[in-house]
């Protein structure tokens, strides 16, 4: 980039250097006597030469890592439009929740006695995921959406193996447009993984999906609503064919926020679904925090599903954490055994919870009808000069193509890389893979109408701007990020993951 400061910095936009490189390894941030008149009880294995750490007052250090942060764009700075993700606002009630000493202090080893109230928190949160599936089992323990997949589709595979059908049964359906993770999923349980195809309504096809089953068929992985933010119409006579097929129906949750207290996924023949804590119980994710992605099974499933659990016997809260111990004792030998070494997410559960009670059953399901009500004002607003992928209202999300942008030069990504000018960051771009160009726009629920307006007042802008021929702008844009237009392809093969000191490295001038 050319220097247009002495320093490099554009007002508050600092250069920001890596530790490394900001420091001389000689300075130190505190001041301690070397040590004397100690032995070193280390032997042989004592350092013999400088760690080389970075050397750096607590000042300097403090803003180091404040101007890193400031770096990260946030759903506490603006909208996150990011479809299929569901960024939504992470109340400070939750924050403060999960810092009391009696969930935020405590550890996974300690005596059950000393931690009833968390294990009864746990079993509150399973009771609550319950309830508003309407699924008599949950997993606790799969600690994001992918792992939870993993989890419903080990219980499926031991589920099969119990029958006697593992060996025969080893083909997935999954729809073109679901998120990698699902086909990622089968087929690291070992399934093959087959496509389904969509009709021209961005659902399943229905008649294409009941001719790809057969008596191989170890069950169907759909996303409900679908990742073109669309409810799945036949969804009941989807899961009616797969049972009959003999298979199981895994669903990908992760956009259960569009129907929570709306819809029970286990009136819908659900078997198997992850809920994304991180996504519709509002806790942190992407950099923000660690995700969850406890795991509901129908009747069905229920007795392969991994231990831990948390149980109850007279008022006494008590971890059930190996095989034998499940349960009945029926239950207990199929357990397809552990998933994590402990217990799942606590900070996240207590989050989830905290969402959960601070909002009520109705509030739940105000914030699943506001963020369609939302995702549907800002599909009104822009099919002005954008071109939605399907006809209709949509769920939580809405998604376009690229046809608006035909004969412009300018590309989705070029659309997204303006956006970032505007001080907004991109939508989902290139998924689902059915639409072409796809832009994926999920407002959540917490955007206020005002919010709404100016996000959608950008875009509109956007669009006028690249119809009226400013190809050369767009192909430039960003032009006022700290970073310009990156090499994303070299950035994702060749990460450079290690800085290597130079040679000098002490000999800073
Ligand atoms: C987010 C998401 C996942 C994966 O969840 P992670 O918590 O990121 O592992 C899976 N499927 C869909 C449709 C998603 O949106």
């Amino acid at each position: 980039m050319s220097k247009i400061t002495f320093t490099g910095n554009k007002a508050l936009q600092i250069e920001e250097a890596l530790i490394f490189e900001v420091s001389d390894f000689s300075r130190t941030g505190v001041d301690l006597p070397a040590p004397t008149g100690k032995t070193t009880r280390l032997g042989g294995v004592a350092r013999e030469s400088a760690i080389g750490l970075p050397g750096l007052s607590e000042p300097e250090t403090m803003r180091h890592y404040v101007r890193l942060s400031q770096k990260n764009y946030a759903i506490d700075m603006g909208p996150f439009p990011l479809g299929s993700c569901t960024m939504k606002h992470n109340p400070r009630l939750n924050e403060k929740m999960a810092r009391l000493p009696g969930f935020g202090d405590i550890h996974p080893l300690q005596p059950e006695k000393t931690v009833q109230g968390a294990l009864e928190l746990i079993d509150t949160l399973a009771f609550w995921l319950k309830e508003l599936t309407g699924m008599p089992a949950v997993a606790m323990s799969p600690k994001a959406g992918a792992h939870g997949e993993l989890c419903g589709m080990m219980a499926i595979k031991a589920a099969l193996e119990a029958r006697g059908e593992s060996a025969t049964r080893t083909r997935v359906l999954a729809p073109e447009s679901s998120h990698g993770t699902n086909p990622a999923t089968a087929a690291q349980c070992g399934f093959t993984v087959d496509n389904i195809p969509a009709d021209s309504s961005g659902r399943i096809d229905l008649e294409a999906f009941r001719a790809k089953l057969g008596p191989d068929i170890a069950g169907v992985m759909v996303t409900n609503p679908n990742t073109c933010g669309l409810f799945e119409r036949d969804i009941c006579a989807i899961s009616e064919a797969v049972h009959e097929a003999g298979g199981y129906f895994y669903c990908d949750g992760a956009n259960f926020n569009a129907i929570a207290g709306k819809a029970r996924p286990g009136d819908l023949g659900v078997d198997a679904m992850h809920i994304n804590l991180h996504k519709t119980f509002s806790t942190p994710h992407g950099g923000g925090g660690p995700g969850s992605g406890p795991t509901v099974f129908s009747k069905s499933l229920a007795p392969y599903a991994p231990v831990p659990n948390v149980i109850s016997e007279n008022g006494v809260y008590r971890l059930v954490e190996s095989l034998q111990a499940t349960g009945s004792e029926d239950d207990g030998v199929k357990s397809f055994g552990r998933l994590t070494a402990f217990h799942g997410q606590m900070g996240m559960f207590v989050r989830a919870l905290a969402y959960m009670l601070s909002h009520g059953i109705d509030g739940v399901a105000q914030a699943a009808e506001d963020a369609v009500l939302n995702a549907n004002y800002v599909l009104a607003l822009l099919r002005k000069e954008m071109t939605p992928a399907f006809d209709g209202y949509c769920m939580h999300e809405c998604l376009f193509d690229d046809r608006f942008l035909k004969g412009t030069g300018v590309e989705t990504l070029d659309f997204a890389k303006a956006m970032i000018d505007e001080g907004y960051h991109p939508m989902t771009m290139y998924f689902p893979l059915v639409v072409h160009g796809a832009m994926l726009i999920e407002p959540t629920e917490s955007e206020s109408k005002h919010e709404l307006d100016l996000f959608c007042g950008a875009l509109l802008s956007l669009a006028k701007r690249a119809k009226a021929g400013e190809v050369d702008a767009f192909r430039a844009a960003p032009e006022h990020s700290p970073c310009r237009r990156l090499d994303e392809t070299t950035a994702a093969r060749k990460p450079i993951l290690r800085w290597t000191p130079p040679p000098t490295v002490n000999e800073v001038e």
